[in-house]
């Protein structure tokens, strides 16, 4: 076979796609008091299921993402929270072993919406080196509108199957401003729900929607009308269309379940914790 010529040990292109999205700081409770009014993230639900799961160690936007984003811990990973953190250590993340399981024949997206916690621009933060597995990665500051981004990054994929990790932060800014519960924070994760409405269309139209498994998820809450999220923001939730998942328990398990589907075994570090 042709390949074999030409020494690539890649494995065969996946035959659908996966969109991993963070709602940065929606707690909870404030899902569960805003589901009657959403639109989006309901009818995505409805195409699967919806359930609740917790975030392990200190909540803050930079730990959490790394468990989020690679299935470790801080032991691992060295990002204890976003005061003490490194780089996280090459081959670690879900996009690096990716790319390492399917080449150039799959497209990477990254866009995120958080420059200082997100961080991909020089090689001492912590998601560098994620970032150099990507096709596209990005990273908007506020109030930058990260959607027309994404919409962009998606309509470059052509044919090719794709991994998506999308991240909109106006939900963690209106809680930071406006404290957990506020209307401000109300109405940014409204804000949100709209925005990946138009992510869910772009796929529609692509013709994708279909094969696409959905993971939507956050990073951390806040506790109930605190202004930060240090202690009490451990409750988080997971939206997701994907039939296999079941009852999981902690965040960490999502990237586990994603490297599942896409038939990826770790066995080096020894992951924590099984799938969802
Ligand atoms: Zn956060
Ligand atoms: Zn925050």
């Amino acid at each position: 076979m042709l390949w074999a010529l030409f020494g690539c040990t890649y494995a065969e292109k996946p035959t659908f796609d996966v969109l991993v999205v963070s709602i940065d700081g929606t707690p909870r409770a404030l899902l569960d008091e805003e589901w009657a009014t959403l639109e989006v993230l309901p009818a995505i639900a409805a195409e699967g299921s919806h359930q609740n799961l917790i975030v392990q160690g200190v909540t803050d936007t930079v730990a959490s993402h790394a468990r989020m984003l690679t299935g470790f811990g801080p032991e691992i990973t060295g990002v204890t929270s976003a005061r003490h953190f490194g780089t996280i250590p090459e081959g670690l993340s879900i996009p690096e072993r990716l790319r390492a399981r399917f080449g150039p024949d799959l497209r990477i997206l990254f866009e995120v919406n958080k420059p200082y916690m997100l961080g991909i621009e020089d090689d001492t933060q912590a998601f560098w080196h994620l970032a150099q597995a990507c096709d596209v990665a990005a990273n908007h500051a506020m109030p930058v509108d990260v959607t027309p981004h994404m919409l962009d990054a998606l309509a470059g994929v052509g044919e090719a199957p794709f991994f998506a990790f999308f991240h909109w932060a106006a939900v963690d800014e209106a809680g930071h401003q406006f404290d957990e519960g506020s209307a401000e924070q109300r109405a940014a994760l409204h804000e949100v729900d709209a925005n990946l409405g138009q992510v869910r269309d772009a796929l529609v139209a692509m013709g994708r929607w279909e094969r696409t498994l959905v993971y939507v998820t956050t990073d951390h809450g806040f506790p109930p009308g605190g202004h930060s999220h240090y202690e009490g923001a451990e409750a988080v939730w997971l939206i997701t269309t994907d039939p296999e998942v079941g009852l999981g328990n902690y965040l960490d398990q999502l990237p586990w379940t994603i490297l599942d589907r896409y038939g990826v075994t770790v066995t080096e570090p020894a992951p924590p914790l099984g799938g969802l």
